[in-house]
Formats: structure tokens, C-alpha cells, sequence
């Protein structure tokens, strides 16, 4: 059967392996097995959160409120942001996806770093957009403005923190950008890692206010990282109203759960698991430098809750991450990015305690 074109070049998103497959390759008890490869919360659920859950528990047979009034409200005083320039999506990602079809079709441009978040290029393709890459594969201001005013694209993703790198753009190089931006030009600023980024250095952090200036801008931020609810898909955009008034078009009723909406709702006011989340990972991500230090390698200057070891000529990512694979440990080899090199979440005590030890094991 034929399908539309553009369906021709997309290749399928490769999620981090589940616990699962590792269970059934290796025959590794479920509970032995080390996710350190989608950069979810390594302390869990929020208890917090989770008693939610189970109190709404019977209320899965209920369409979730669709104006989602209650998650806005608690979005909006944690951002000091109005309501109407909020939009809630099945995970960040969904958002990314509305903005895509708002914008895209055969013939527009979109603009991304070298190496940066698969989905841009996937959800652009399905529009049949032109994709364009900056050189280098850091957020380099300079060819991020020289290509705009060369190619005048309709969409410029800008991932600060970036995944799958960890660096991030310092705040005078992102205003750069966005004031050099074509009032046509949507800039979407995702920062799905943004709370590790302002723990770490306020110098590398936005807030979703200043992004909220720019009559031509999109802030992305998630639920699924520092707040710990991958499972549950939420996410958010703010921008001006008129930006917002186009995505919300796009969005099917009901696109996240009962479930969800309760779970996102009792997370914007769990700062104390937040803080804890920020507080282990910085206790722990110090680990991983020394480790890359003392055996060599290079690691990227992470503002993420994940890192990314760099490898030169003599050790092989993807051979390392089934190495790993096979003693329990999952981790995200890079070489479909063209970077000889694994980005792994820092997990907790325990679970970075076996991934130091397997690797001890592999390199001997
Ligand atoms: C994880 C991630 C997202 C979105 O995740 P959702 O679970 O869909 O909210 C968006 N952008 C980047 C860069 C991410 O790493």
C-alpha cells in the first residue's frame, strides 16, 4: 500500500530500551535491571503525587475537565504567566507536534543545532519541511543568526538545555538569537531540562516570562524530568495568546488523561520533591566526571539530569552500551547521532554504583 511521501524519509524514533526487553534478551531478574537511558526520575514517583493517583483512582471512567482549568492556574502562578498563554499537551512532545502542523508543510524551513532532539527533524518531516542544521553541535549563536538571515525559516528550535548533548546556551546567546529573530519565525525554546540548568547556573537559565516577550516565541516545559512523570505525558507551552490561540486549533479534546491532569496538578506545588530530585542529582553527577577523568575520556559540561560521555579513537559506544546491556545496565549509545558517545542518566547512589561497576568490569 502507498502512503504519503513524506512518510518515505522518516525513520522511527527509537526510544531508550525498556527494562523489559533486557528481562527477556539477558534473563536479567526485572528488578536487577539499571535504566539509566530515557532521563526519568531516578528517586520515582513523588509519594505526594502517587497518593493522588490512587485517590483518583476511581475516577478513570471520567473524561479528564478539558478546559484544564485547575493545572493552568497552578502553571500560571508558578510562572506568574496568564492563563491564556498556556497550552497543555500529551507531554512536551505533543506541543512540539502541534507547533509543527501549525506551521509546516512542503517547501517551509526549520532550523535546528547539528545534533539535537530527534523528534524536530521526525515531526517536521511528517510536514514535509526542509530541515536545516547549524554546523556545530552546540547552540552557536553566530551560524543560528547567519542562517536565519540566509534562509528566513518558518520554524528555529532552540533545546536548552539540549538533549541529546547536556550543554546548554548561556542567556545572553539566547536573547541573541531570539532578537534577531524574523517576526515570522517561530522560536520554540525547549526547556525540558530547564530546572536542572537554573540549579546548576542561572547564567544558562530562562524563565518562561522572558521567553513570553517575544511575540514570536514558544517555551517548552515538561512534567517528565525534574518533576519525575514520564508516565503520565504532560507538558506545556507558553506563549502570547495569538501563538497559543493557533496551537490549541491542532489539539484533539481530552489529550491527556484524568489521571494525569490530577498528577500535574499536586506536582506544581511539590517543591520538596523537586528540591530532592535537584539535590541528588548534583550530589551524584560529580561521580561521572571523575569517573570519564580517570579513565580519560571526555564528557560534555552537563545542565541536564543526564551526562554524556565522550569517547576518542579506542573505545566504541555502541560496543560499550550492549556491553552494558548485557550486565543489566541501559544506557543511550550516540551513534545515531554521529557522536562516538553514550548519554546516561544520573541515577541514584545505587544505580550509579552498577554502572561504575560494569564498566570497570568491561574495560578491564
Ligand atoms: C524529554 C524531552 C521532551 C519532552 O518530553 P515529554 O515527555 O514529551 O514531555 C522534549 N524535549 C526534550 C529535549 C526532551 O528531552
Amino acid at each position: 500500500m502507498k502512503f504519503n511521501k513524506e512518510l518515505d524519509s522518516i525513520k522511527v524514533y527509537e526510544a531508550g530500551k525498556p527494562i523489559e526487553l533486557v528481562v527477556r534478551e539477558f534473563g536479567i531478574a526485572p528488578e536487577e535491571v539499571v535504566k539509566l537511558a530515557s532521563n526519568e526520575n531516578p528517586l520515582g514517583t513523588s509519594p505526594r503525587v502517587a497518593a493522588t493517583i490512587r485517590a483518583n483512582a476511581d475516577k478513570a471512567h471520567l473524561y479528564p475537565d478539558d478546559s484544564m482549568f485547575e493545572l493552568k492556574e497552578a502553571l500560571s502562578q508558578r510562572y506568574d504567566v496568564l492563563e491564556e498563554t498556556l497550552i497543555i499537551g500529551a507531554g512536551s512532545d505533543q506541543v512540539l507536534e502541534f507547533v509543527s502542523r501549525a506551521k509546516l508543510h512542503p517547501g517551509a524551513k526549520v532550523l535546528m543545532s547539528r545534533v539535537t532532539f530527534a523528534m524536530y527533524e521526525i515531526y517536521a518531516r511528517q510536514q514535509g519541511a526542509t530541515i536545516l542544521r547549524t554546523p556545530d553541535w552546540r547552540h552557536r549563536p553566530e551560524e543560528f543568526l547567519a542562517m536565519m538571515r540566509e534562509h528566513r525559516p518558518d520554524v528555529v528550535y532552540l533545546c536548552t538545555p539540549n538533549n541529546p548533548t547536556g550543554d546548554a546556551m548561556r542567556r545572553e546567546d539566547l536573547f541573541a538569537v531570539l532578537d534577531g529573530a524574523d517576526p515570522e519565525t517561530l522560536v520554540v525554546v525547549d526547556g525540558a531540562y530547564m530546572e536542572y540548568a537554573r540549579a546548576k547556573d542561572p547564567d544558562y537559565a530562562v524563565d518562561p516570562r522572558e521567553i513570553l516577550e517575544y511575540p514570536n516565541a514558544l517555551y517548552l516545559g515538561t512534567f517528565s524530568k525534574a518533576y519525575g512523570l514520564g508516565g503520565m505525558r504532560v507538558g506545556y507551552g507558553i506563549a502570547q495568546p495569538g501563538i497559543i490561540e493557533a496551537l490549541l486549533k491542532l489539539r484533539p479534546p481530552f489529550n491527556i488523561t484524568t489521571l494525569s491532569l490530577a498528577a500535574a496538578i499536586t506536582a506544581c506545588s511539590d517543591d520538596e520533591f523537586l528540591e530532592k530530585s535537584l539535590a541528588l542529582h548534583r550530589e551524584q553527577i560529580g561521580r561521572y566526571e571523575a569517573y570519564a577523568r580517570a579513565h580519560r575520556f571526555d564528557y560534555i559540561e552537563s545542565y541536564t539530569n543526564f551526562i554524556t560521555w565522550n569517547f576518542g579513537g579506542d573505545l566504541n559506544s555502541t560496543d560499550l552500551a550492549e556491553a552494558l546491556l548485557e550486565r543489566g545496565v541501559i544506557v543511550r549509545d550516540l551513534a545515531s547521532y554521529g557522536l562516538n558517545a553514550l548519554r546516561i542518566t544520573v541515577g541514584t547512589a545505587a544505580q550509579n554504583d552498577r554502572l561504575f561497576a560494569a564498566m570497570d568490569e568491561i574495560l578491564g
